[in-house]
């Protein structure tokens, strides 16, 4: 194998700080000589490892002592060498660098609860003695998942799993980017293969629709020139950079937040990094200048750093095509920090980081306290991710005390912060001095007040659990239910089952319902019914995540299909659709996604089985079709619009125009005047030179269509427009 200690000094030349190369080179030696009679899964020697992971840490920029225990990371866990050994031959702190990640080594994160948490907490311990262990621990890990093929796929999916849950939110805690991306992105590929090949083709069908410019790739480089074109003159020895998202972030917004493939509207991404902040602010002129900003999309982080001391100006506009992408822009220095966070610190060692470095580490602190009071692992485990996952806000006590908390915490959640005893006595809250609800999500640099009552009996309301953000106040607030209102929990349990039974449909009579409720809280470890509505009532169990289950359960029991019950005299009405439907109480209602109904539009409603009714036109061709079937006839059900003019539907126009300057510009600043908001605009230009643009909009009522159109149809070089509704 051809990689060895040069492509280390290689690497070295081009670091931005010195190395002891010696001290390297011995530990490359040593390392080899240990690992000699080791191969990896793959085949290739064992040293290609722990070269690869110190490689990873020099482009971090981490001190010479990193990158030595990089080397010799496996040294102790593989070999009969001890840590004194590596102690006596390159030092105290090299040896506890090793040391800690060893320990943390072959620690598996998915096991049984117990033993699992207590793994985490082994880690938490590692990283508040000395941050590189972890950093070493990342780069150990990336290597891996880069050469993952080579496991087993079970051994894949394990290992994929704990880098989504546990190192890749890590890496973005730390504010190590690069790291974090290229983990979750090589454990989306293997934790849901069919959603990665499927994000992968619809980038390449991304490039279809680009086919003027041939591919994503040259895209970007068109636009990178465009950029370097008109900036050259304003920021000299600028760096421009363009990107595609990465396929987690993509992953993200379709899959998990639900949002259409046309919706992710900035898949490209284009970085300018200059000099000097005015550069900046010149360079966004000068974008906005050539491109045209889509509204409310712009972002100033230079002014507002992110509580992660992230700092870069974001916008998003109208590229060449008519496709929107995002351009970030910022600093050298602020490029540095926004890719290897954490390792900054060691790259600059003077100023910058080293006030940050005590902040961003007092959450570990945290989390480990907090473990000594978690009721069960589960519980514990879920505070790590909500707290590793998320960004803080710096918020202080009138006396100027500082806390952290992270991004979403209310009123609620800084009280209990401060002390148990204040979030159960609180009765209001003032920020910057005026009351607030305390319901309100605090911000960055707010001077936070608690107002208390010296009321023996006064407590918490058990609608905080549902507003607090921080386990530690979620914690808290059940622990006072607990201890103090069994009775009360009983009742409110029982209320609540009752509640969601009703809602879902679960019919049982009082006999049925011990024997079922027996068996469901018999499956959850409770020893009878009243521990199971008590746990429900101080919020141990939330009852909407178990129902699937009891669904399932009810199911069985009964044998029926979940179908909504119709009832000749019954209705029910949506708020957020702002449909009626006739025949049923309480059912869930969705507009369809295939022909997007809005108000004016002839409708009819569809029972499907376990999800409610869906509201399509009456010419939707899907209905249409259905209505052939016989045997589905008995699912349709009327429905009508309710007269509620505030709700807003999407609809669609699709125009064809010539291609001439600004025609986009001309028709966005048309809606923008008419007050419409434009959701998304996607345009294609054709060969015979003219364009056709589709703009999907918001709108409350099928007439304003009408006046769109009329209006529209007055801009020259207009051919011709087309509704959906
Ligand atoms: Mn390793």
């Amino acid at each position: 194998m051809l990689i060895g200690i040069n492509c280390l000094l290689d690497a070295i030349k081009y670091a931005d700080h010195s190395y002891n190369i010696d001290l390297i080179t011995r530990a490359f030696e040593f390392a080899k000589e240990c690992h000699s009679c080791q191969k990896r899964l793959s085949g290739e020697p064992y040293i290609i490892h722990p070269i690869n992971v110190a490689l990873i840490l020099i482009n971090l920029g981490m001190d010479t002592n990193s990158v030595v225990a990089g080397l010799l990371h496996d040294v102790i866990e593989d070999t009969k060498i001890s840590k004194d050994d590596i102690s006596e031959k390159f030092g105290a702190d090299i040896a506890l660098l090793v040391d800690g990640v060893t320990k943390l080594s072959n620690v598996p994160l998915y096991t049984k609860e117990e033993q699992h948490v207590e793994n985490i907490r082994k880690m938490l311990l590692a990283m508040s003695k000395d941050i590189r262990v972890i950093v070493i621990k990342l780069a150990d890990r990336l290597h891996n998942m880069r050469t993952a093929q080579a496991w087993s796929e079970q051994k894949r999916r394990d290992k994929s799993l704990e880098t989504m849950e546990i190192y890749a939110p890590l890496a973005q805690r730390l504010g190590m980017r690069t790291i974090k991306e290229e983990l979750e992105d090589i454990a989306l590929k293997y934790l849901d293969p069919v959603a990665y090949e499927e994000i992968t083709q619809m980038l390449q069908k991304q490039e279809l629709n680009n086919s003027i410019y041939l591919n994503n790739e040259t895209y970007i480089e068109y636009i990178e020139q465009k950029v370097f074109n008109k900036i050259k003159n304003i920021a000299s020895n600028a760096k421009i950079n363009g990107r595609l998202k990465s396929h987690y972030g993509i992953y993200r917004k379709i899959y998990i937040n639900g949002k259409d493939w046309e919706e992710v509207f900035d898949i490209y991404a284009i970085r300018v990094i200059v000099n000097t902040v005015s550069e900046c602010y010149n360079v966004l002129g000068a974008m906005h200048e050539i491109f045209t900003p889509i509204p409310n999309r712009f972002k100033d982080y230079i002014s507002t750093p992110k509580p992660n001391m992230y700092q870069s100006l974001h916008t998003t506009v109208i590229g060449t095509g008519g496709i929107p992408f995002e351009i970030q822009i910022r600093t050298f220095d602020m490029h540095y920090i926004a890719e290897y966070g954490i390792a900054a610190h060691w790259k600059y060692k003077q100023g910058v980081q080293s006030d940050g470095l005590e902040k961003r580490l007092s959450w570990i602190r945290r989390i480990i306290e907090l473990q000594q009071e978690s009721d069960t692992a589960e519980d514990f485990m879920q505070s790590i991710k909500t707290d590793i996952g998320s960004e803080e806000v710096f918020v202080f006590t009138p006396n100027g005390e500082v806390k952290t908390l992270p991004v979403g915490s209310t009123i609620i959640d800084f009280a209990y912060s401060i002390h148990s005893e204040v979030g159960h006595k609180m009765i209001g809250g003032k920020i910057n001095g005026r009351i607030a609800p305390i319901e309100t999500k605090i911000k960055t640099n707010q001077v936070i007040e608690i107002i208390t009552t010296k009321s023996a009996n006064h407590g918490p309301s058990r609608n905080w659990l549902k507003i607090v953000k921080t386990s530690e106040a979620k914690h808290k607030i059940k622990s006072w239910f607990k201890k103090e209102k069994r009775a009360e929990n009983i009742q409110e349990g029982m209320t609540e089952i009752k509640r969601e039974f009703a809602r879902n449909n679960i019919n049982l009579t009082e006999n049925e319902l011990q024997v079922f409720l027996d068996s469901i809280a018999h499956r959850n470890k409770f020893n009878s019914i009243d521990d199971f509505y008590a746990a429900i009532g101080y919020g141990g169990i939330v009852v909407s995540k178990i129902m699937p289950h009891i669904k399932d359960a009810y199911s069985k029991y009964k044998n029926v299909p979940t179908t909504p019950k119709q009832n000749q005299s019954a209705r029910s009405f949506s708020p957020s659709s702002g449909v009626i439907v006739e025949g049923i109480e309480h059912c869930l209602v969705n507009l369809a996604k295939c022909c997007n109904p809005i108000p004016g539009n002839s409708i009819i409603g569809f029972i499907t089985r376990g999800n409610g009714v869906t509201v399509h036109k009456t010419i939707c061709p899907n209905i249409l079709n259905t209505q052939k079937d016989i045997t589905q006839l008995d699912k349709f059900i009327p429905v009508h619009w309710a007269n509620s003019p505030n709700n807003r539907y999407i609809s669609s126009l699709k125009i064809l125009a010539q291609n001439q300057d600004n025609i986009v510009a001309k028709i966005t600043s048309e809606l923008a005047s008419l007050n419409i908001t434009i959701n998304e605009l996607n345009a294609k230009f054709l060969k015979n030179n003219n364009v056709s643009i589709v703009f999907s909009i918001w709108i409350s009522h099928v007439s304003q269509l009408k006046s769109i159109t009329q209006k529209l149809k007055k801009i020259t070089g207009i051919i011709s427009i087309d509704s959906q509704n």
